[in-house]
């Protein structure tokens, strides 16, 4: 499938804000947002622009989907189920990125971005509750207990990973037990587990058009 492999940095710059696709770097002096906290492109330090209702909306929705590696296609199927379930459905479509596995294992801190998670959950990396799963966009749930298998937890990748997650801490409806190099859900996550800023609701006013 068609994936973005020009520079994540300019995500971020082009985001005004710092979505954490690099693992370590983004805690470095060596951001690229830090450094460089401007759009790129040859008119990103021109300031001024008025930007329409439909430019913020497609700006939130480039902002969450890019923040979770996602193409268009995937974010939109996303959307869709979404809209199918019972509820609000800019918090359905948060909560269900949330409990993505290539997200969830970077919550855990087995990795350091979730484009690393992505790889190493396709080259079977990960047990879910025992059992192989090489499927990126599963959804875990409640009680499900997620740990690399006894091989891939000895990987340098994932122990430095669970060595650097103490600065990004781990959310509270999971649990890592690091001995055991093991990760529970405990509960569902819910909307205030999500402390990047998005507005879900832009997205679905620019999809609902
Ligand atoms: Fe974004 Fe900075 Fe990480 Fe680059 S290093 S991906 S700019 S947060």
């Amino acid at each position: 499938m068609a994936r973005y492999t020009g520079s994540v940095c300019r995500l971020c710059r082009r985001e005004n804000l710092k979505l954490f696709l690099k693992g370590d770097r983004c805690y470095s002096d060596k951001c690229g947002f830090d450094r460089r906290g401007y759009p790129p492109g040859q008119h990103g330090q021109r300031r001024g622009r008025k930007v329409s209702d439909y430019g913020i909306q497609l700006r939130e929705k480039q902002k969450i989907k890019r923040m979770y590696g996602l193409t268009e296609k995937q974010f939109h199927l996303f959307f869709v189920r979404a809209e199918r379930q019972r509820g609000i459905t800019g918090t359905n479509l948060l909560v269900m990125l949330e409990r993505r596995l290539d997200n969830v294992v970077y919550r855990l801190g087995f990795v350091n971005s979730r484009t690393q998670g992505r790889h190493l959950v396709r080259h079977n990396h990960f047990r879910i509750n025992e059992k192989k799963v090489n499927i990126p966009s599963y959804l875990i749930n409640e009680g499900d207990v997620i740990q690399p298998s006894e091989k891939s937890a000895k990987l340098q990748i994932i122990t430095d990973a669970m060595e650097a997650v103490v600065r990004r801490g781990i959310p509270q409806w999971l649990d890592l037990d690091k001995e055991a190099v093991k990760g529970i859900v405990k509960s569902m996550p819910v909307r205030e587990d999500l402390t990047m800023p998005m507005q879900e609701q832009l997205i679905v006013e620019l999809y609902s058009k």
